[in-house]
């Protein structure tokens, strides 16, 4: 196993794979970027011509045709199973933890617990369903879908095995680091989530129920904020698991129905270009994350499609959801 930061990566996989083609390309999430040499070195060392490619990675849904040339190993993330292709594989890499340190969500927990986990922890999952059920616990995991490669796994996109164990469970426990797939759990579900991060051994829950409420405050102020644009740039993406052409499509015939001008934009990578394009306001049909983490960067508000709707008049604000991709 080869060490990256605080994971674990198959470093005989990533050489089996490599072994297939002439030539491999490697791609990481850039919370592990900083170890491509380390990888590339390993792979020239065994003999395999390979290079870095450093644009965005920041799922199994981000590559674009002109990376496709040669054969590319992508080191983190699980594969998304309906976009597979021999010539693109996965690595995951993997944070390994003893199921016991759940003791600590013990006290928050209440009822039927829905479990659902990301990728560096995913492996533990069942183990962590069996220690809930040893200790008294009613747990469930829910079924995956075709963008998830594990049952009881979420994505930032994609919330559909909690969001189909929702009306049996009470709480969820969210087991990985940092907060955006716990506070879209939250919002997915409407339920109390309950988040351990086996890194920092940390239980979250208050914080959650924080977070969530301000970014919903933040969402509301910013469809406030487009309600007086005209001219409306929706985002395109040719990022192989974000295109939703025929969404795009359908978006810019309900902003021109209610006599607003629209029009397509094509941008693989969101930046501060949208600033000086010329449109009032955006809408992403890209990674739906976008819109939620990175819109203090940018002068014109991005919405997500959901919140379109919402300004448009045709869904309430009560019933606000995360966009998802599924
Ligand atoms: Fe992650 Fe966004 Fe890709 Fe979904 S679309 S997998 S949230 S990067």
């Amino acid at each position: 196993m080869m060490k990256l930061k605080y994971y674990e990566i198959d470093e005989d996989k990533i050489l089996e794979e490599a072994k297939r083609w002439k030539k491999v390309a490697i791609k990481l999430p850039d919370g592990l970027i900083n170890y491509s040499n380390k990888i590339l070195d390993f792979l020239n060392e065994n003999g395999i011509e390979a290079y870095l490619i450093a644009n965005s990675c920041y799922g199994a849904c981000d590559f674009v045709m002109e990376e496709m040339k040669d054969a590319i190993i992508c080191i983190g993330e699980a594969e998304m199973p309906y976009l597979k292709q021999d010539k693109i594989s996965f690595i995951e890499a993997r944070y390994n933890f003893n199921e016991e340190i759940l003791k600590k969500t013990f006290p928050f927990l209440k009822g039927n617990i829905g479990i659902v986990s990301i990728t560096p922890f995913i492996h533990k999952i069942n183990d962590c369903k069996k220690f809930l059920e040893e200790n008294g616990f009613k747990a469930f995991i829910g079924k995956k879908s075709r963008r998830l490669k594990y049952n009881g796994q979420i994505i930032g996109c994609d919330f559909t095995s909690a969001i189909e164990i929702a009306n049996k469970v009470d709480s969820f426990l969210f087991i990985g680091d940092g907060f955006f797939h716990p506070v879209g759990l939250a919002v997915a579900t409407g339920k109390e989530v309950i988040a351990i991060n086996p890194i920092e051994k940390k239980i979250y829950k208050k914080e959650i129920e924080e977070m969530k409420e301000k970014i919903l405050r933040q969402r509301y102020a910013i469809i406030s904020k487009a309600m007086k644009a005209k001219k409306f740039g929706i985002i395109i993406s040719y990022k192989i698991g974000q295109r939703r052409m025929q969404l795009a499509k359908s978006l810019k015939k309900s902003i021109e129905k209610k006599g607003k001008k629209a029009y397509l934009v094509l941008l693989n990578e969101i930046n501060e270009k949208i600033n000086y394009l010329g449109y009032d306001c955006y809408v992403s049909t890209a990674c739906p994350r976008v819109a939620i983490d990175d819109f203090m960067r940018y002068e014109k508000p991005i919405l997500t499609p959901i919140e379109l709707q919402i300004l448009l008049g045709k869904r309430e604000w009560k019933d606000y959801e995360f966009d998802q991709i599924l």
